[in-house]
């Protein structure tokens, strides 16, 4: 089989990983991939936005799947122009892509569906955003509703606070994405993200993990796109995962495949697990970033045949997926600096030295080589360096082993990835 990963990312890295160890595949590209992933794939040097030179490499490789790693594609219609012309496809087509690019349409889902969620409101005039407010307690949770980075989500602890935030948003704050906002009830619990696989008409639970969103030690500062990840979660056991796909999974892919939006891919809840149970926050199109990682290092099964089995809505004919009881973690190495401004360009060492180490698999996110061939960083986060164990005690000192091992005096990372893990097994 011949097969095009699109995306150039950590998570990335590890779907072409994964998809190299299996038998089925002849011939494995990346578009555009990066320094970690040319150890695995060809890689092709088109964007993984620009749809056109996407069909056209396609067509000329006669690639028999596609799997997209990112949303933004998704989103603009890669999906459907690929099935269009006869190709299996990961991912959802643009309209049932929206469960990630409008967080309207997924409330409005859920109200369809009757998934359990948080209270909320939709609005595009700032008086009646502020009136709402009536309704809820702080702190207050707003959205802009459209793609923002993942940073379009405010949660101000007062309502002063609140009203500023709704002006400063609607205003612009976010660009387009803010001018429609949702405004939703705050949920407590503890996050997890899960994930289940798609085919249009059935859905396949794969696992849970939990990510640590903030920048700083002990969950602290601003949010990123992930500093590091874990699992198995201690706190999305199988009770949860059955609910979960009871009550939010399944009702979601029956709900759009009758409304003709039959969603094909991966879906990834980000769940809060409340006293009552799982409600879900939001839901992705895609695989999370860094919790592929740890994912793909816990797979047992050969992936391509899932994949496949979903671009050609075979699931119901594949076994459940087998995966390691191991823990695994994943330690996300990023630039000084970020989420704000970073240099790129600087030089790493030592990433062969670490990713050797026992159970350690260093998965590349923002990198590339030099004119020597030295690798350099090339965006915020940079790398993920992943390990096992039969513990998460033992998992998590492989990772920061490895992480030692690296010689970048340019970056950094938490140092407490896995905490909740450990004092719940401890
Ligand atoms: P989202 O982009 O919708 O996943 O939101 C980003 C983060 O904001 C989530 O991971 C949660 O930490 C937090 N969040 C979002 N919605 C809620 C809610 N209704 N209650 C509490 N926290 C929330």
């Amino acid at each position: 089989m011949k097969i095009l990963v699109v995306g150039g990312g950590g998570r990335e890295h590890a779907l072409c990983w994964k998809i190299r160890k299996s038998p089925l595949v002849k011939q494995l590209y990346c578009a555009p991939g990066n320094a970690g992933i040319a150890q695995e794939a060809e890689l092709v040097d088109i964007g993984a936005e620009d749809i056109p030179a996407l069909i056209d490499f396609v067509i000329e490789k006669a690639i028999n799947l596609v799997v997209v790693g990112p949303e933004a594609p998704l989103v603009a219609g890669l999906g459907d122009r690929l099935r269009a012309i006869g190709i299996s496809v990961f991912g959802p087509n643009s309209d049932a892509a929206q469960v990630e690019a409008s967080k309207a349409f997924t409330k409005e889902l859920c109200d369809r569906a009757n998934i359990p969620t948080a209270r909320y409101g939709k609005f595009s005039d700032p008086d009646s955003a502020k009136a709402f407010l009536d309704e809820l307690s702080p702190p207050y949770v707003l959205k802009a509703d459209g793609l923002a980075a993942g940073k379009g989500v405010v949660i101000p602890e007062t309502r002063d606070e609140a009203e500023a935030e709704i002006d400063d948003m609607m205003s612009g704050k976010f660009g387009e994405a803010g001018k429609t906002l949702v405004i939703e009830e705050f949920l407590k619990g503890e996050e997890a993200s899960f994930f289940a696989l798609c085919d249009g008409k059935n859905a396949m639970p794969m696992i849970a993990a939990q990510d640590h969103k903030r920048i700083f030690d002990g969950d602290k500062g601003p949010n990123t796109g992930g500093m590091g990840a874990y699992s198995p979660t201690p706190i999305a056991g199988y009770s949860i995962i059955r609910q979960t796909m009871i009550e939010i999974i399944m009702p979601a892919i029956k709900t759009l495949a009758d409304e003709g939006m039959p969603y094909s891919g991966v879906l990834f809840a980000g769940l809060m697990i409340s006293e009552d149970g799982p409600k879900l926050i939001e839901f992705n199109a895609r695989f999370g970033d860094p919790e592929c990682q740890i994912m793909m290092m816990r797979l047992l099964s050969d992936i391509v045949p899932y994949l496949k089995a979903c671009a050609d809505s075979e699931l119901a004919l594949m076994p459940p997926m087998s995966w390691h009881g191991s823990a695994a973690v994943t330690v996300v190495m990023a630039a000084n600096g970020y989420p704000g401004n970073y240099d790129k360009g600087t030089e790493i060492r030592n990433v062969e030295k670490a990713d050797e180490l026992d159970r350690v698999t260093v998965f590349h996110a923002g990198t590339k080589r030099g004119p020597d061939g030295q690798l350099l960083a090339n965006g915020g986060r940079v790398l993920n360096v992943t390990a096992s164990g039969n513990t998460y005690s033992e998992a998590i000192s492989r990772a920061y082993e490895a992480v030692d091992t690296i010689d970048w005096p340019e970056g950094f990372c938490r140092r407490d990835i896995g905490w909740r893990a450990l004092k719940t097994s401890s």
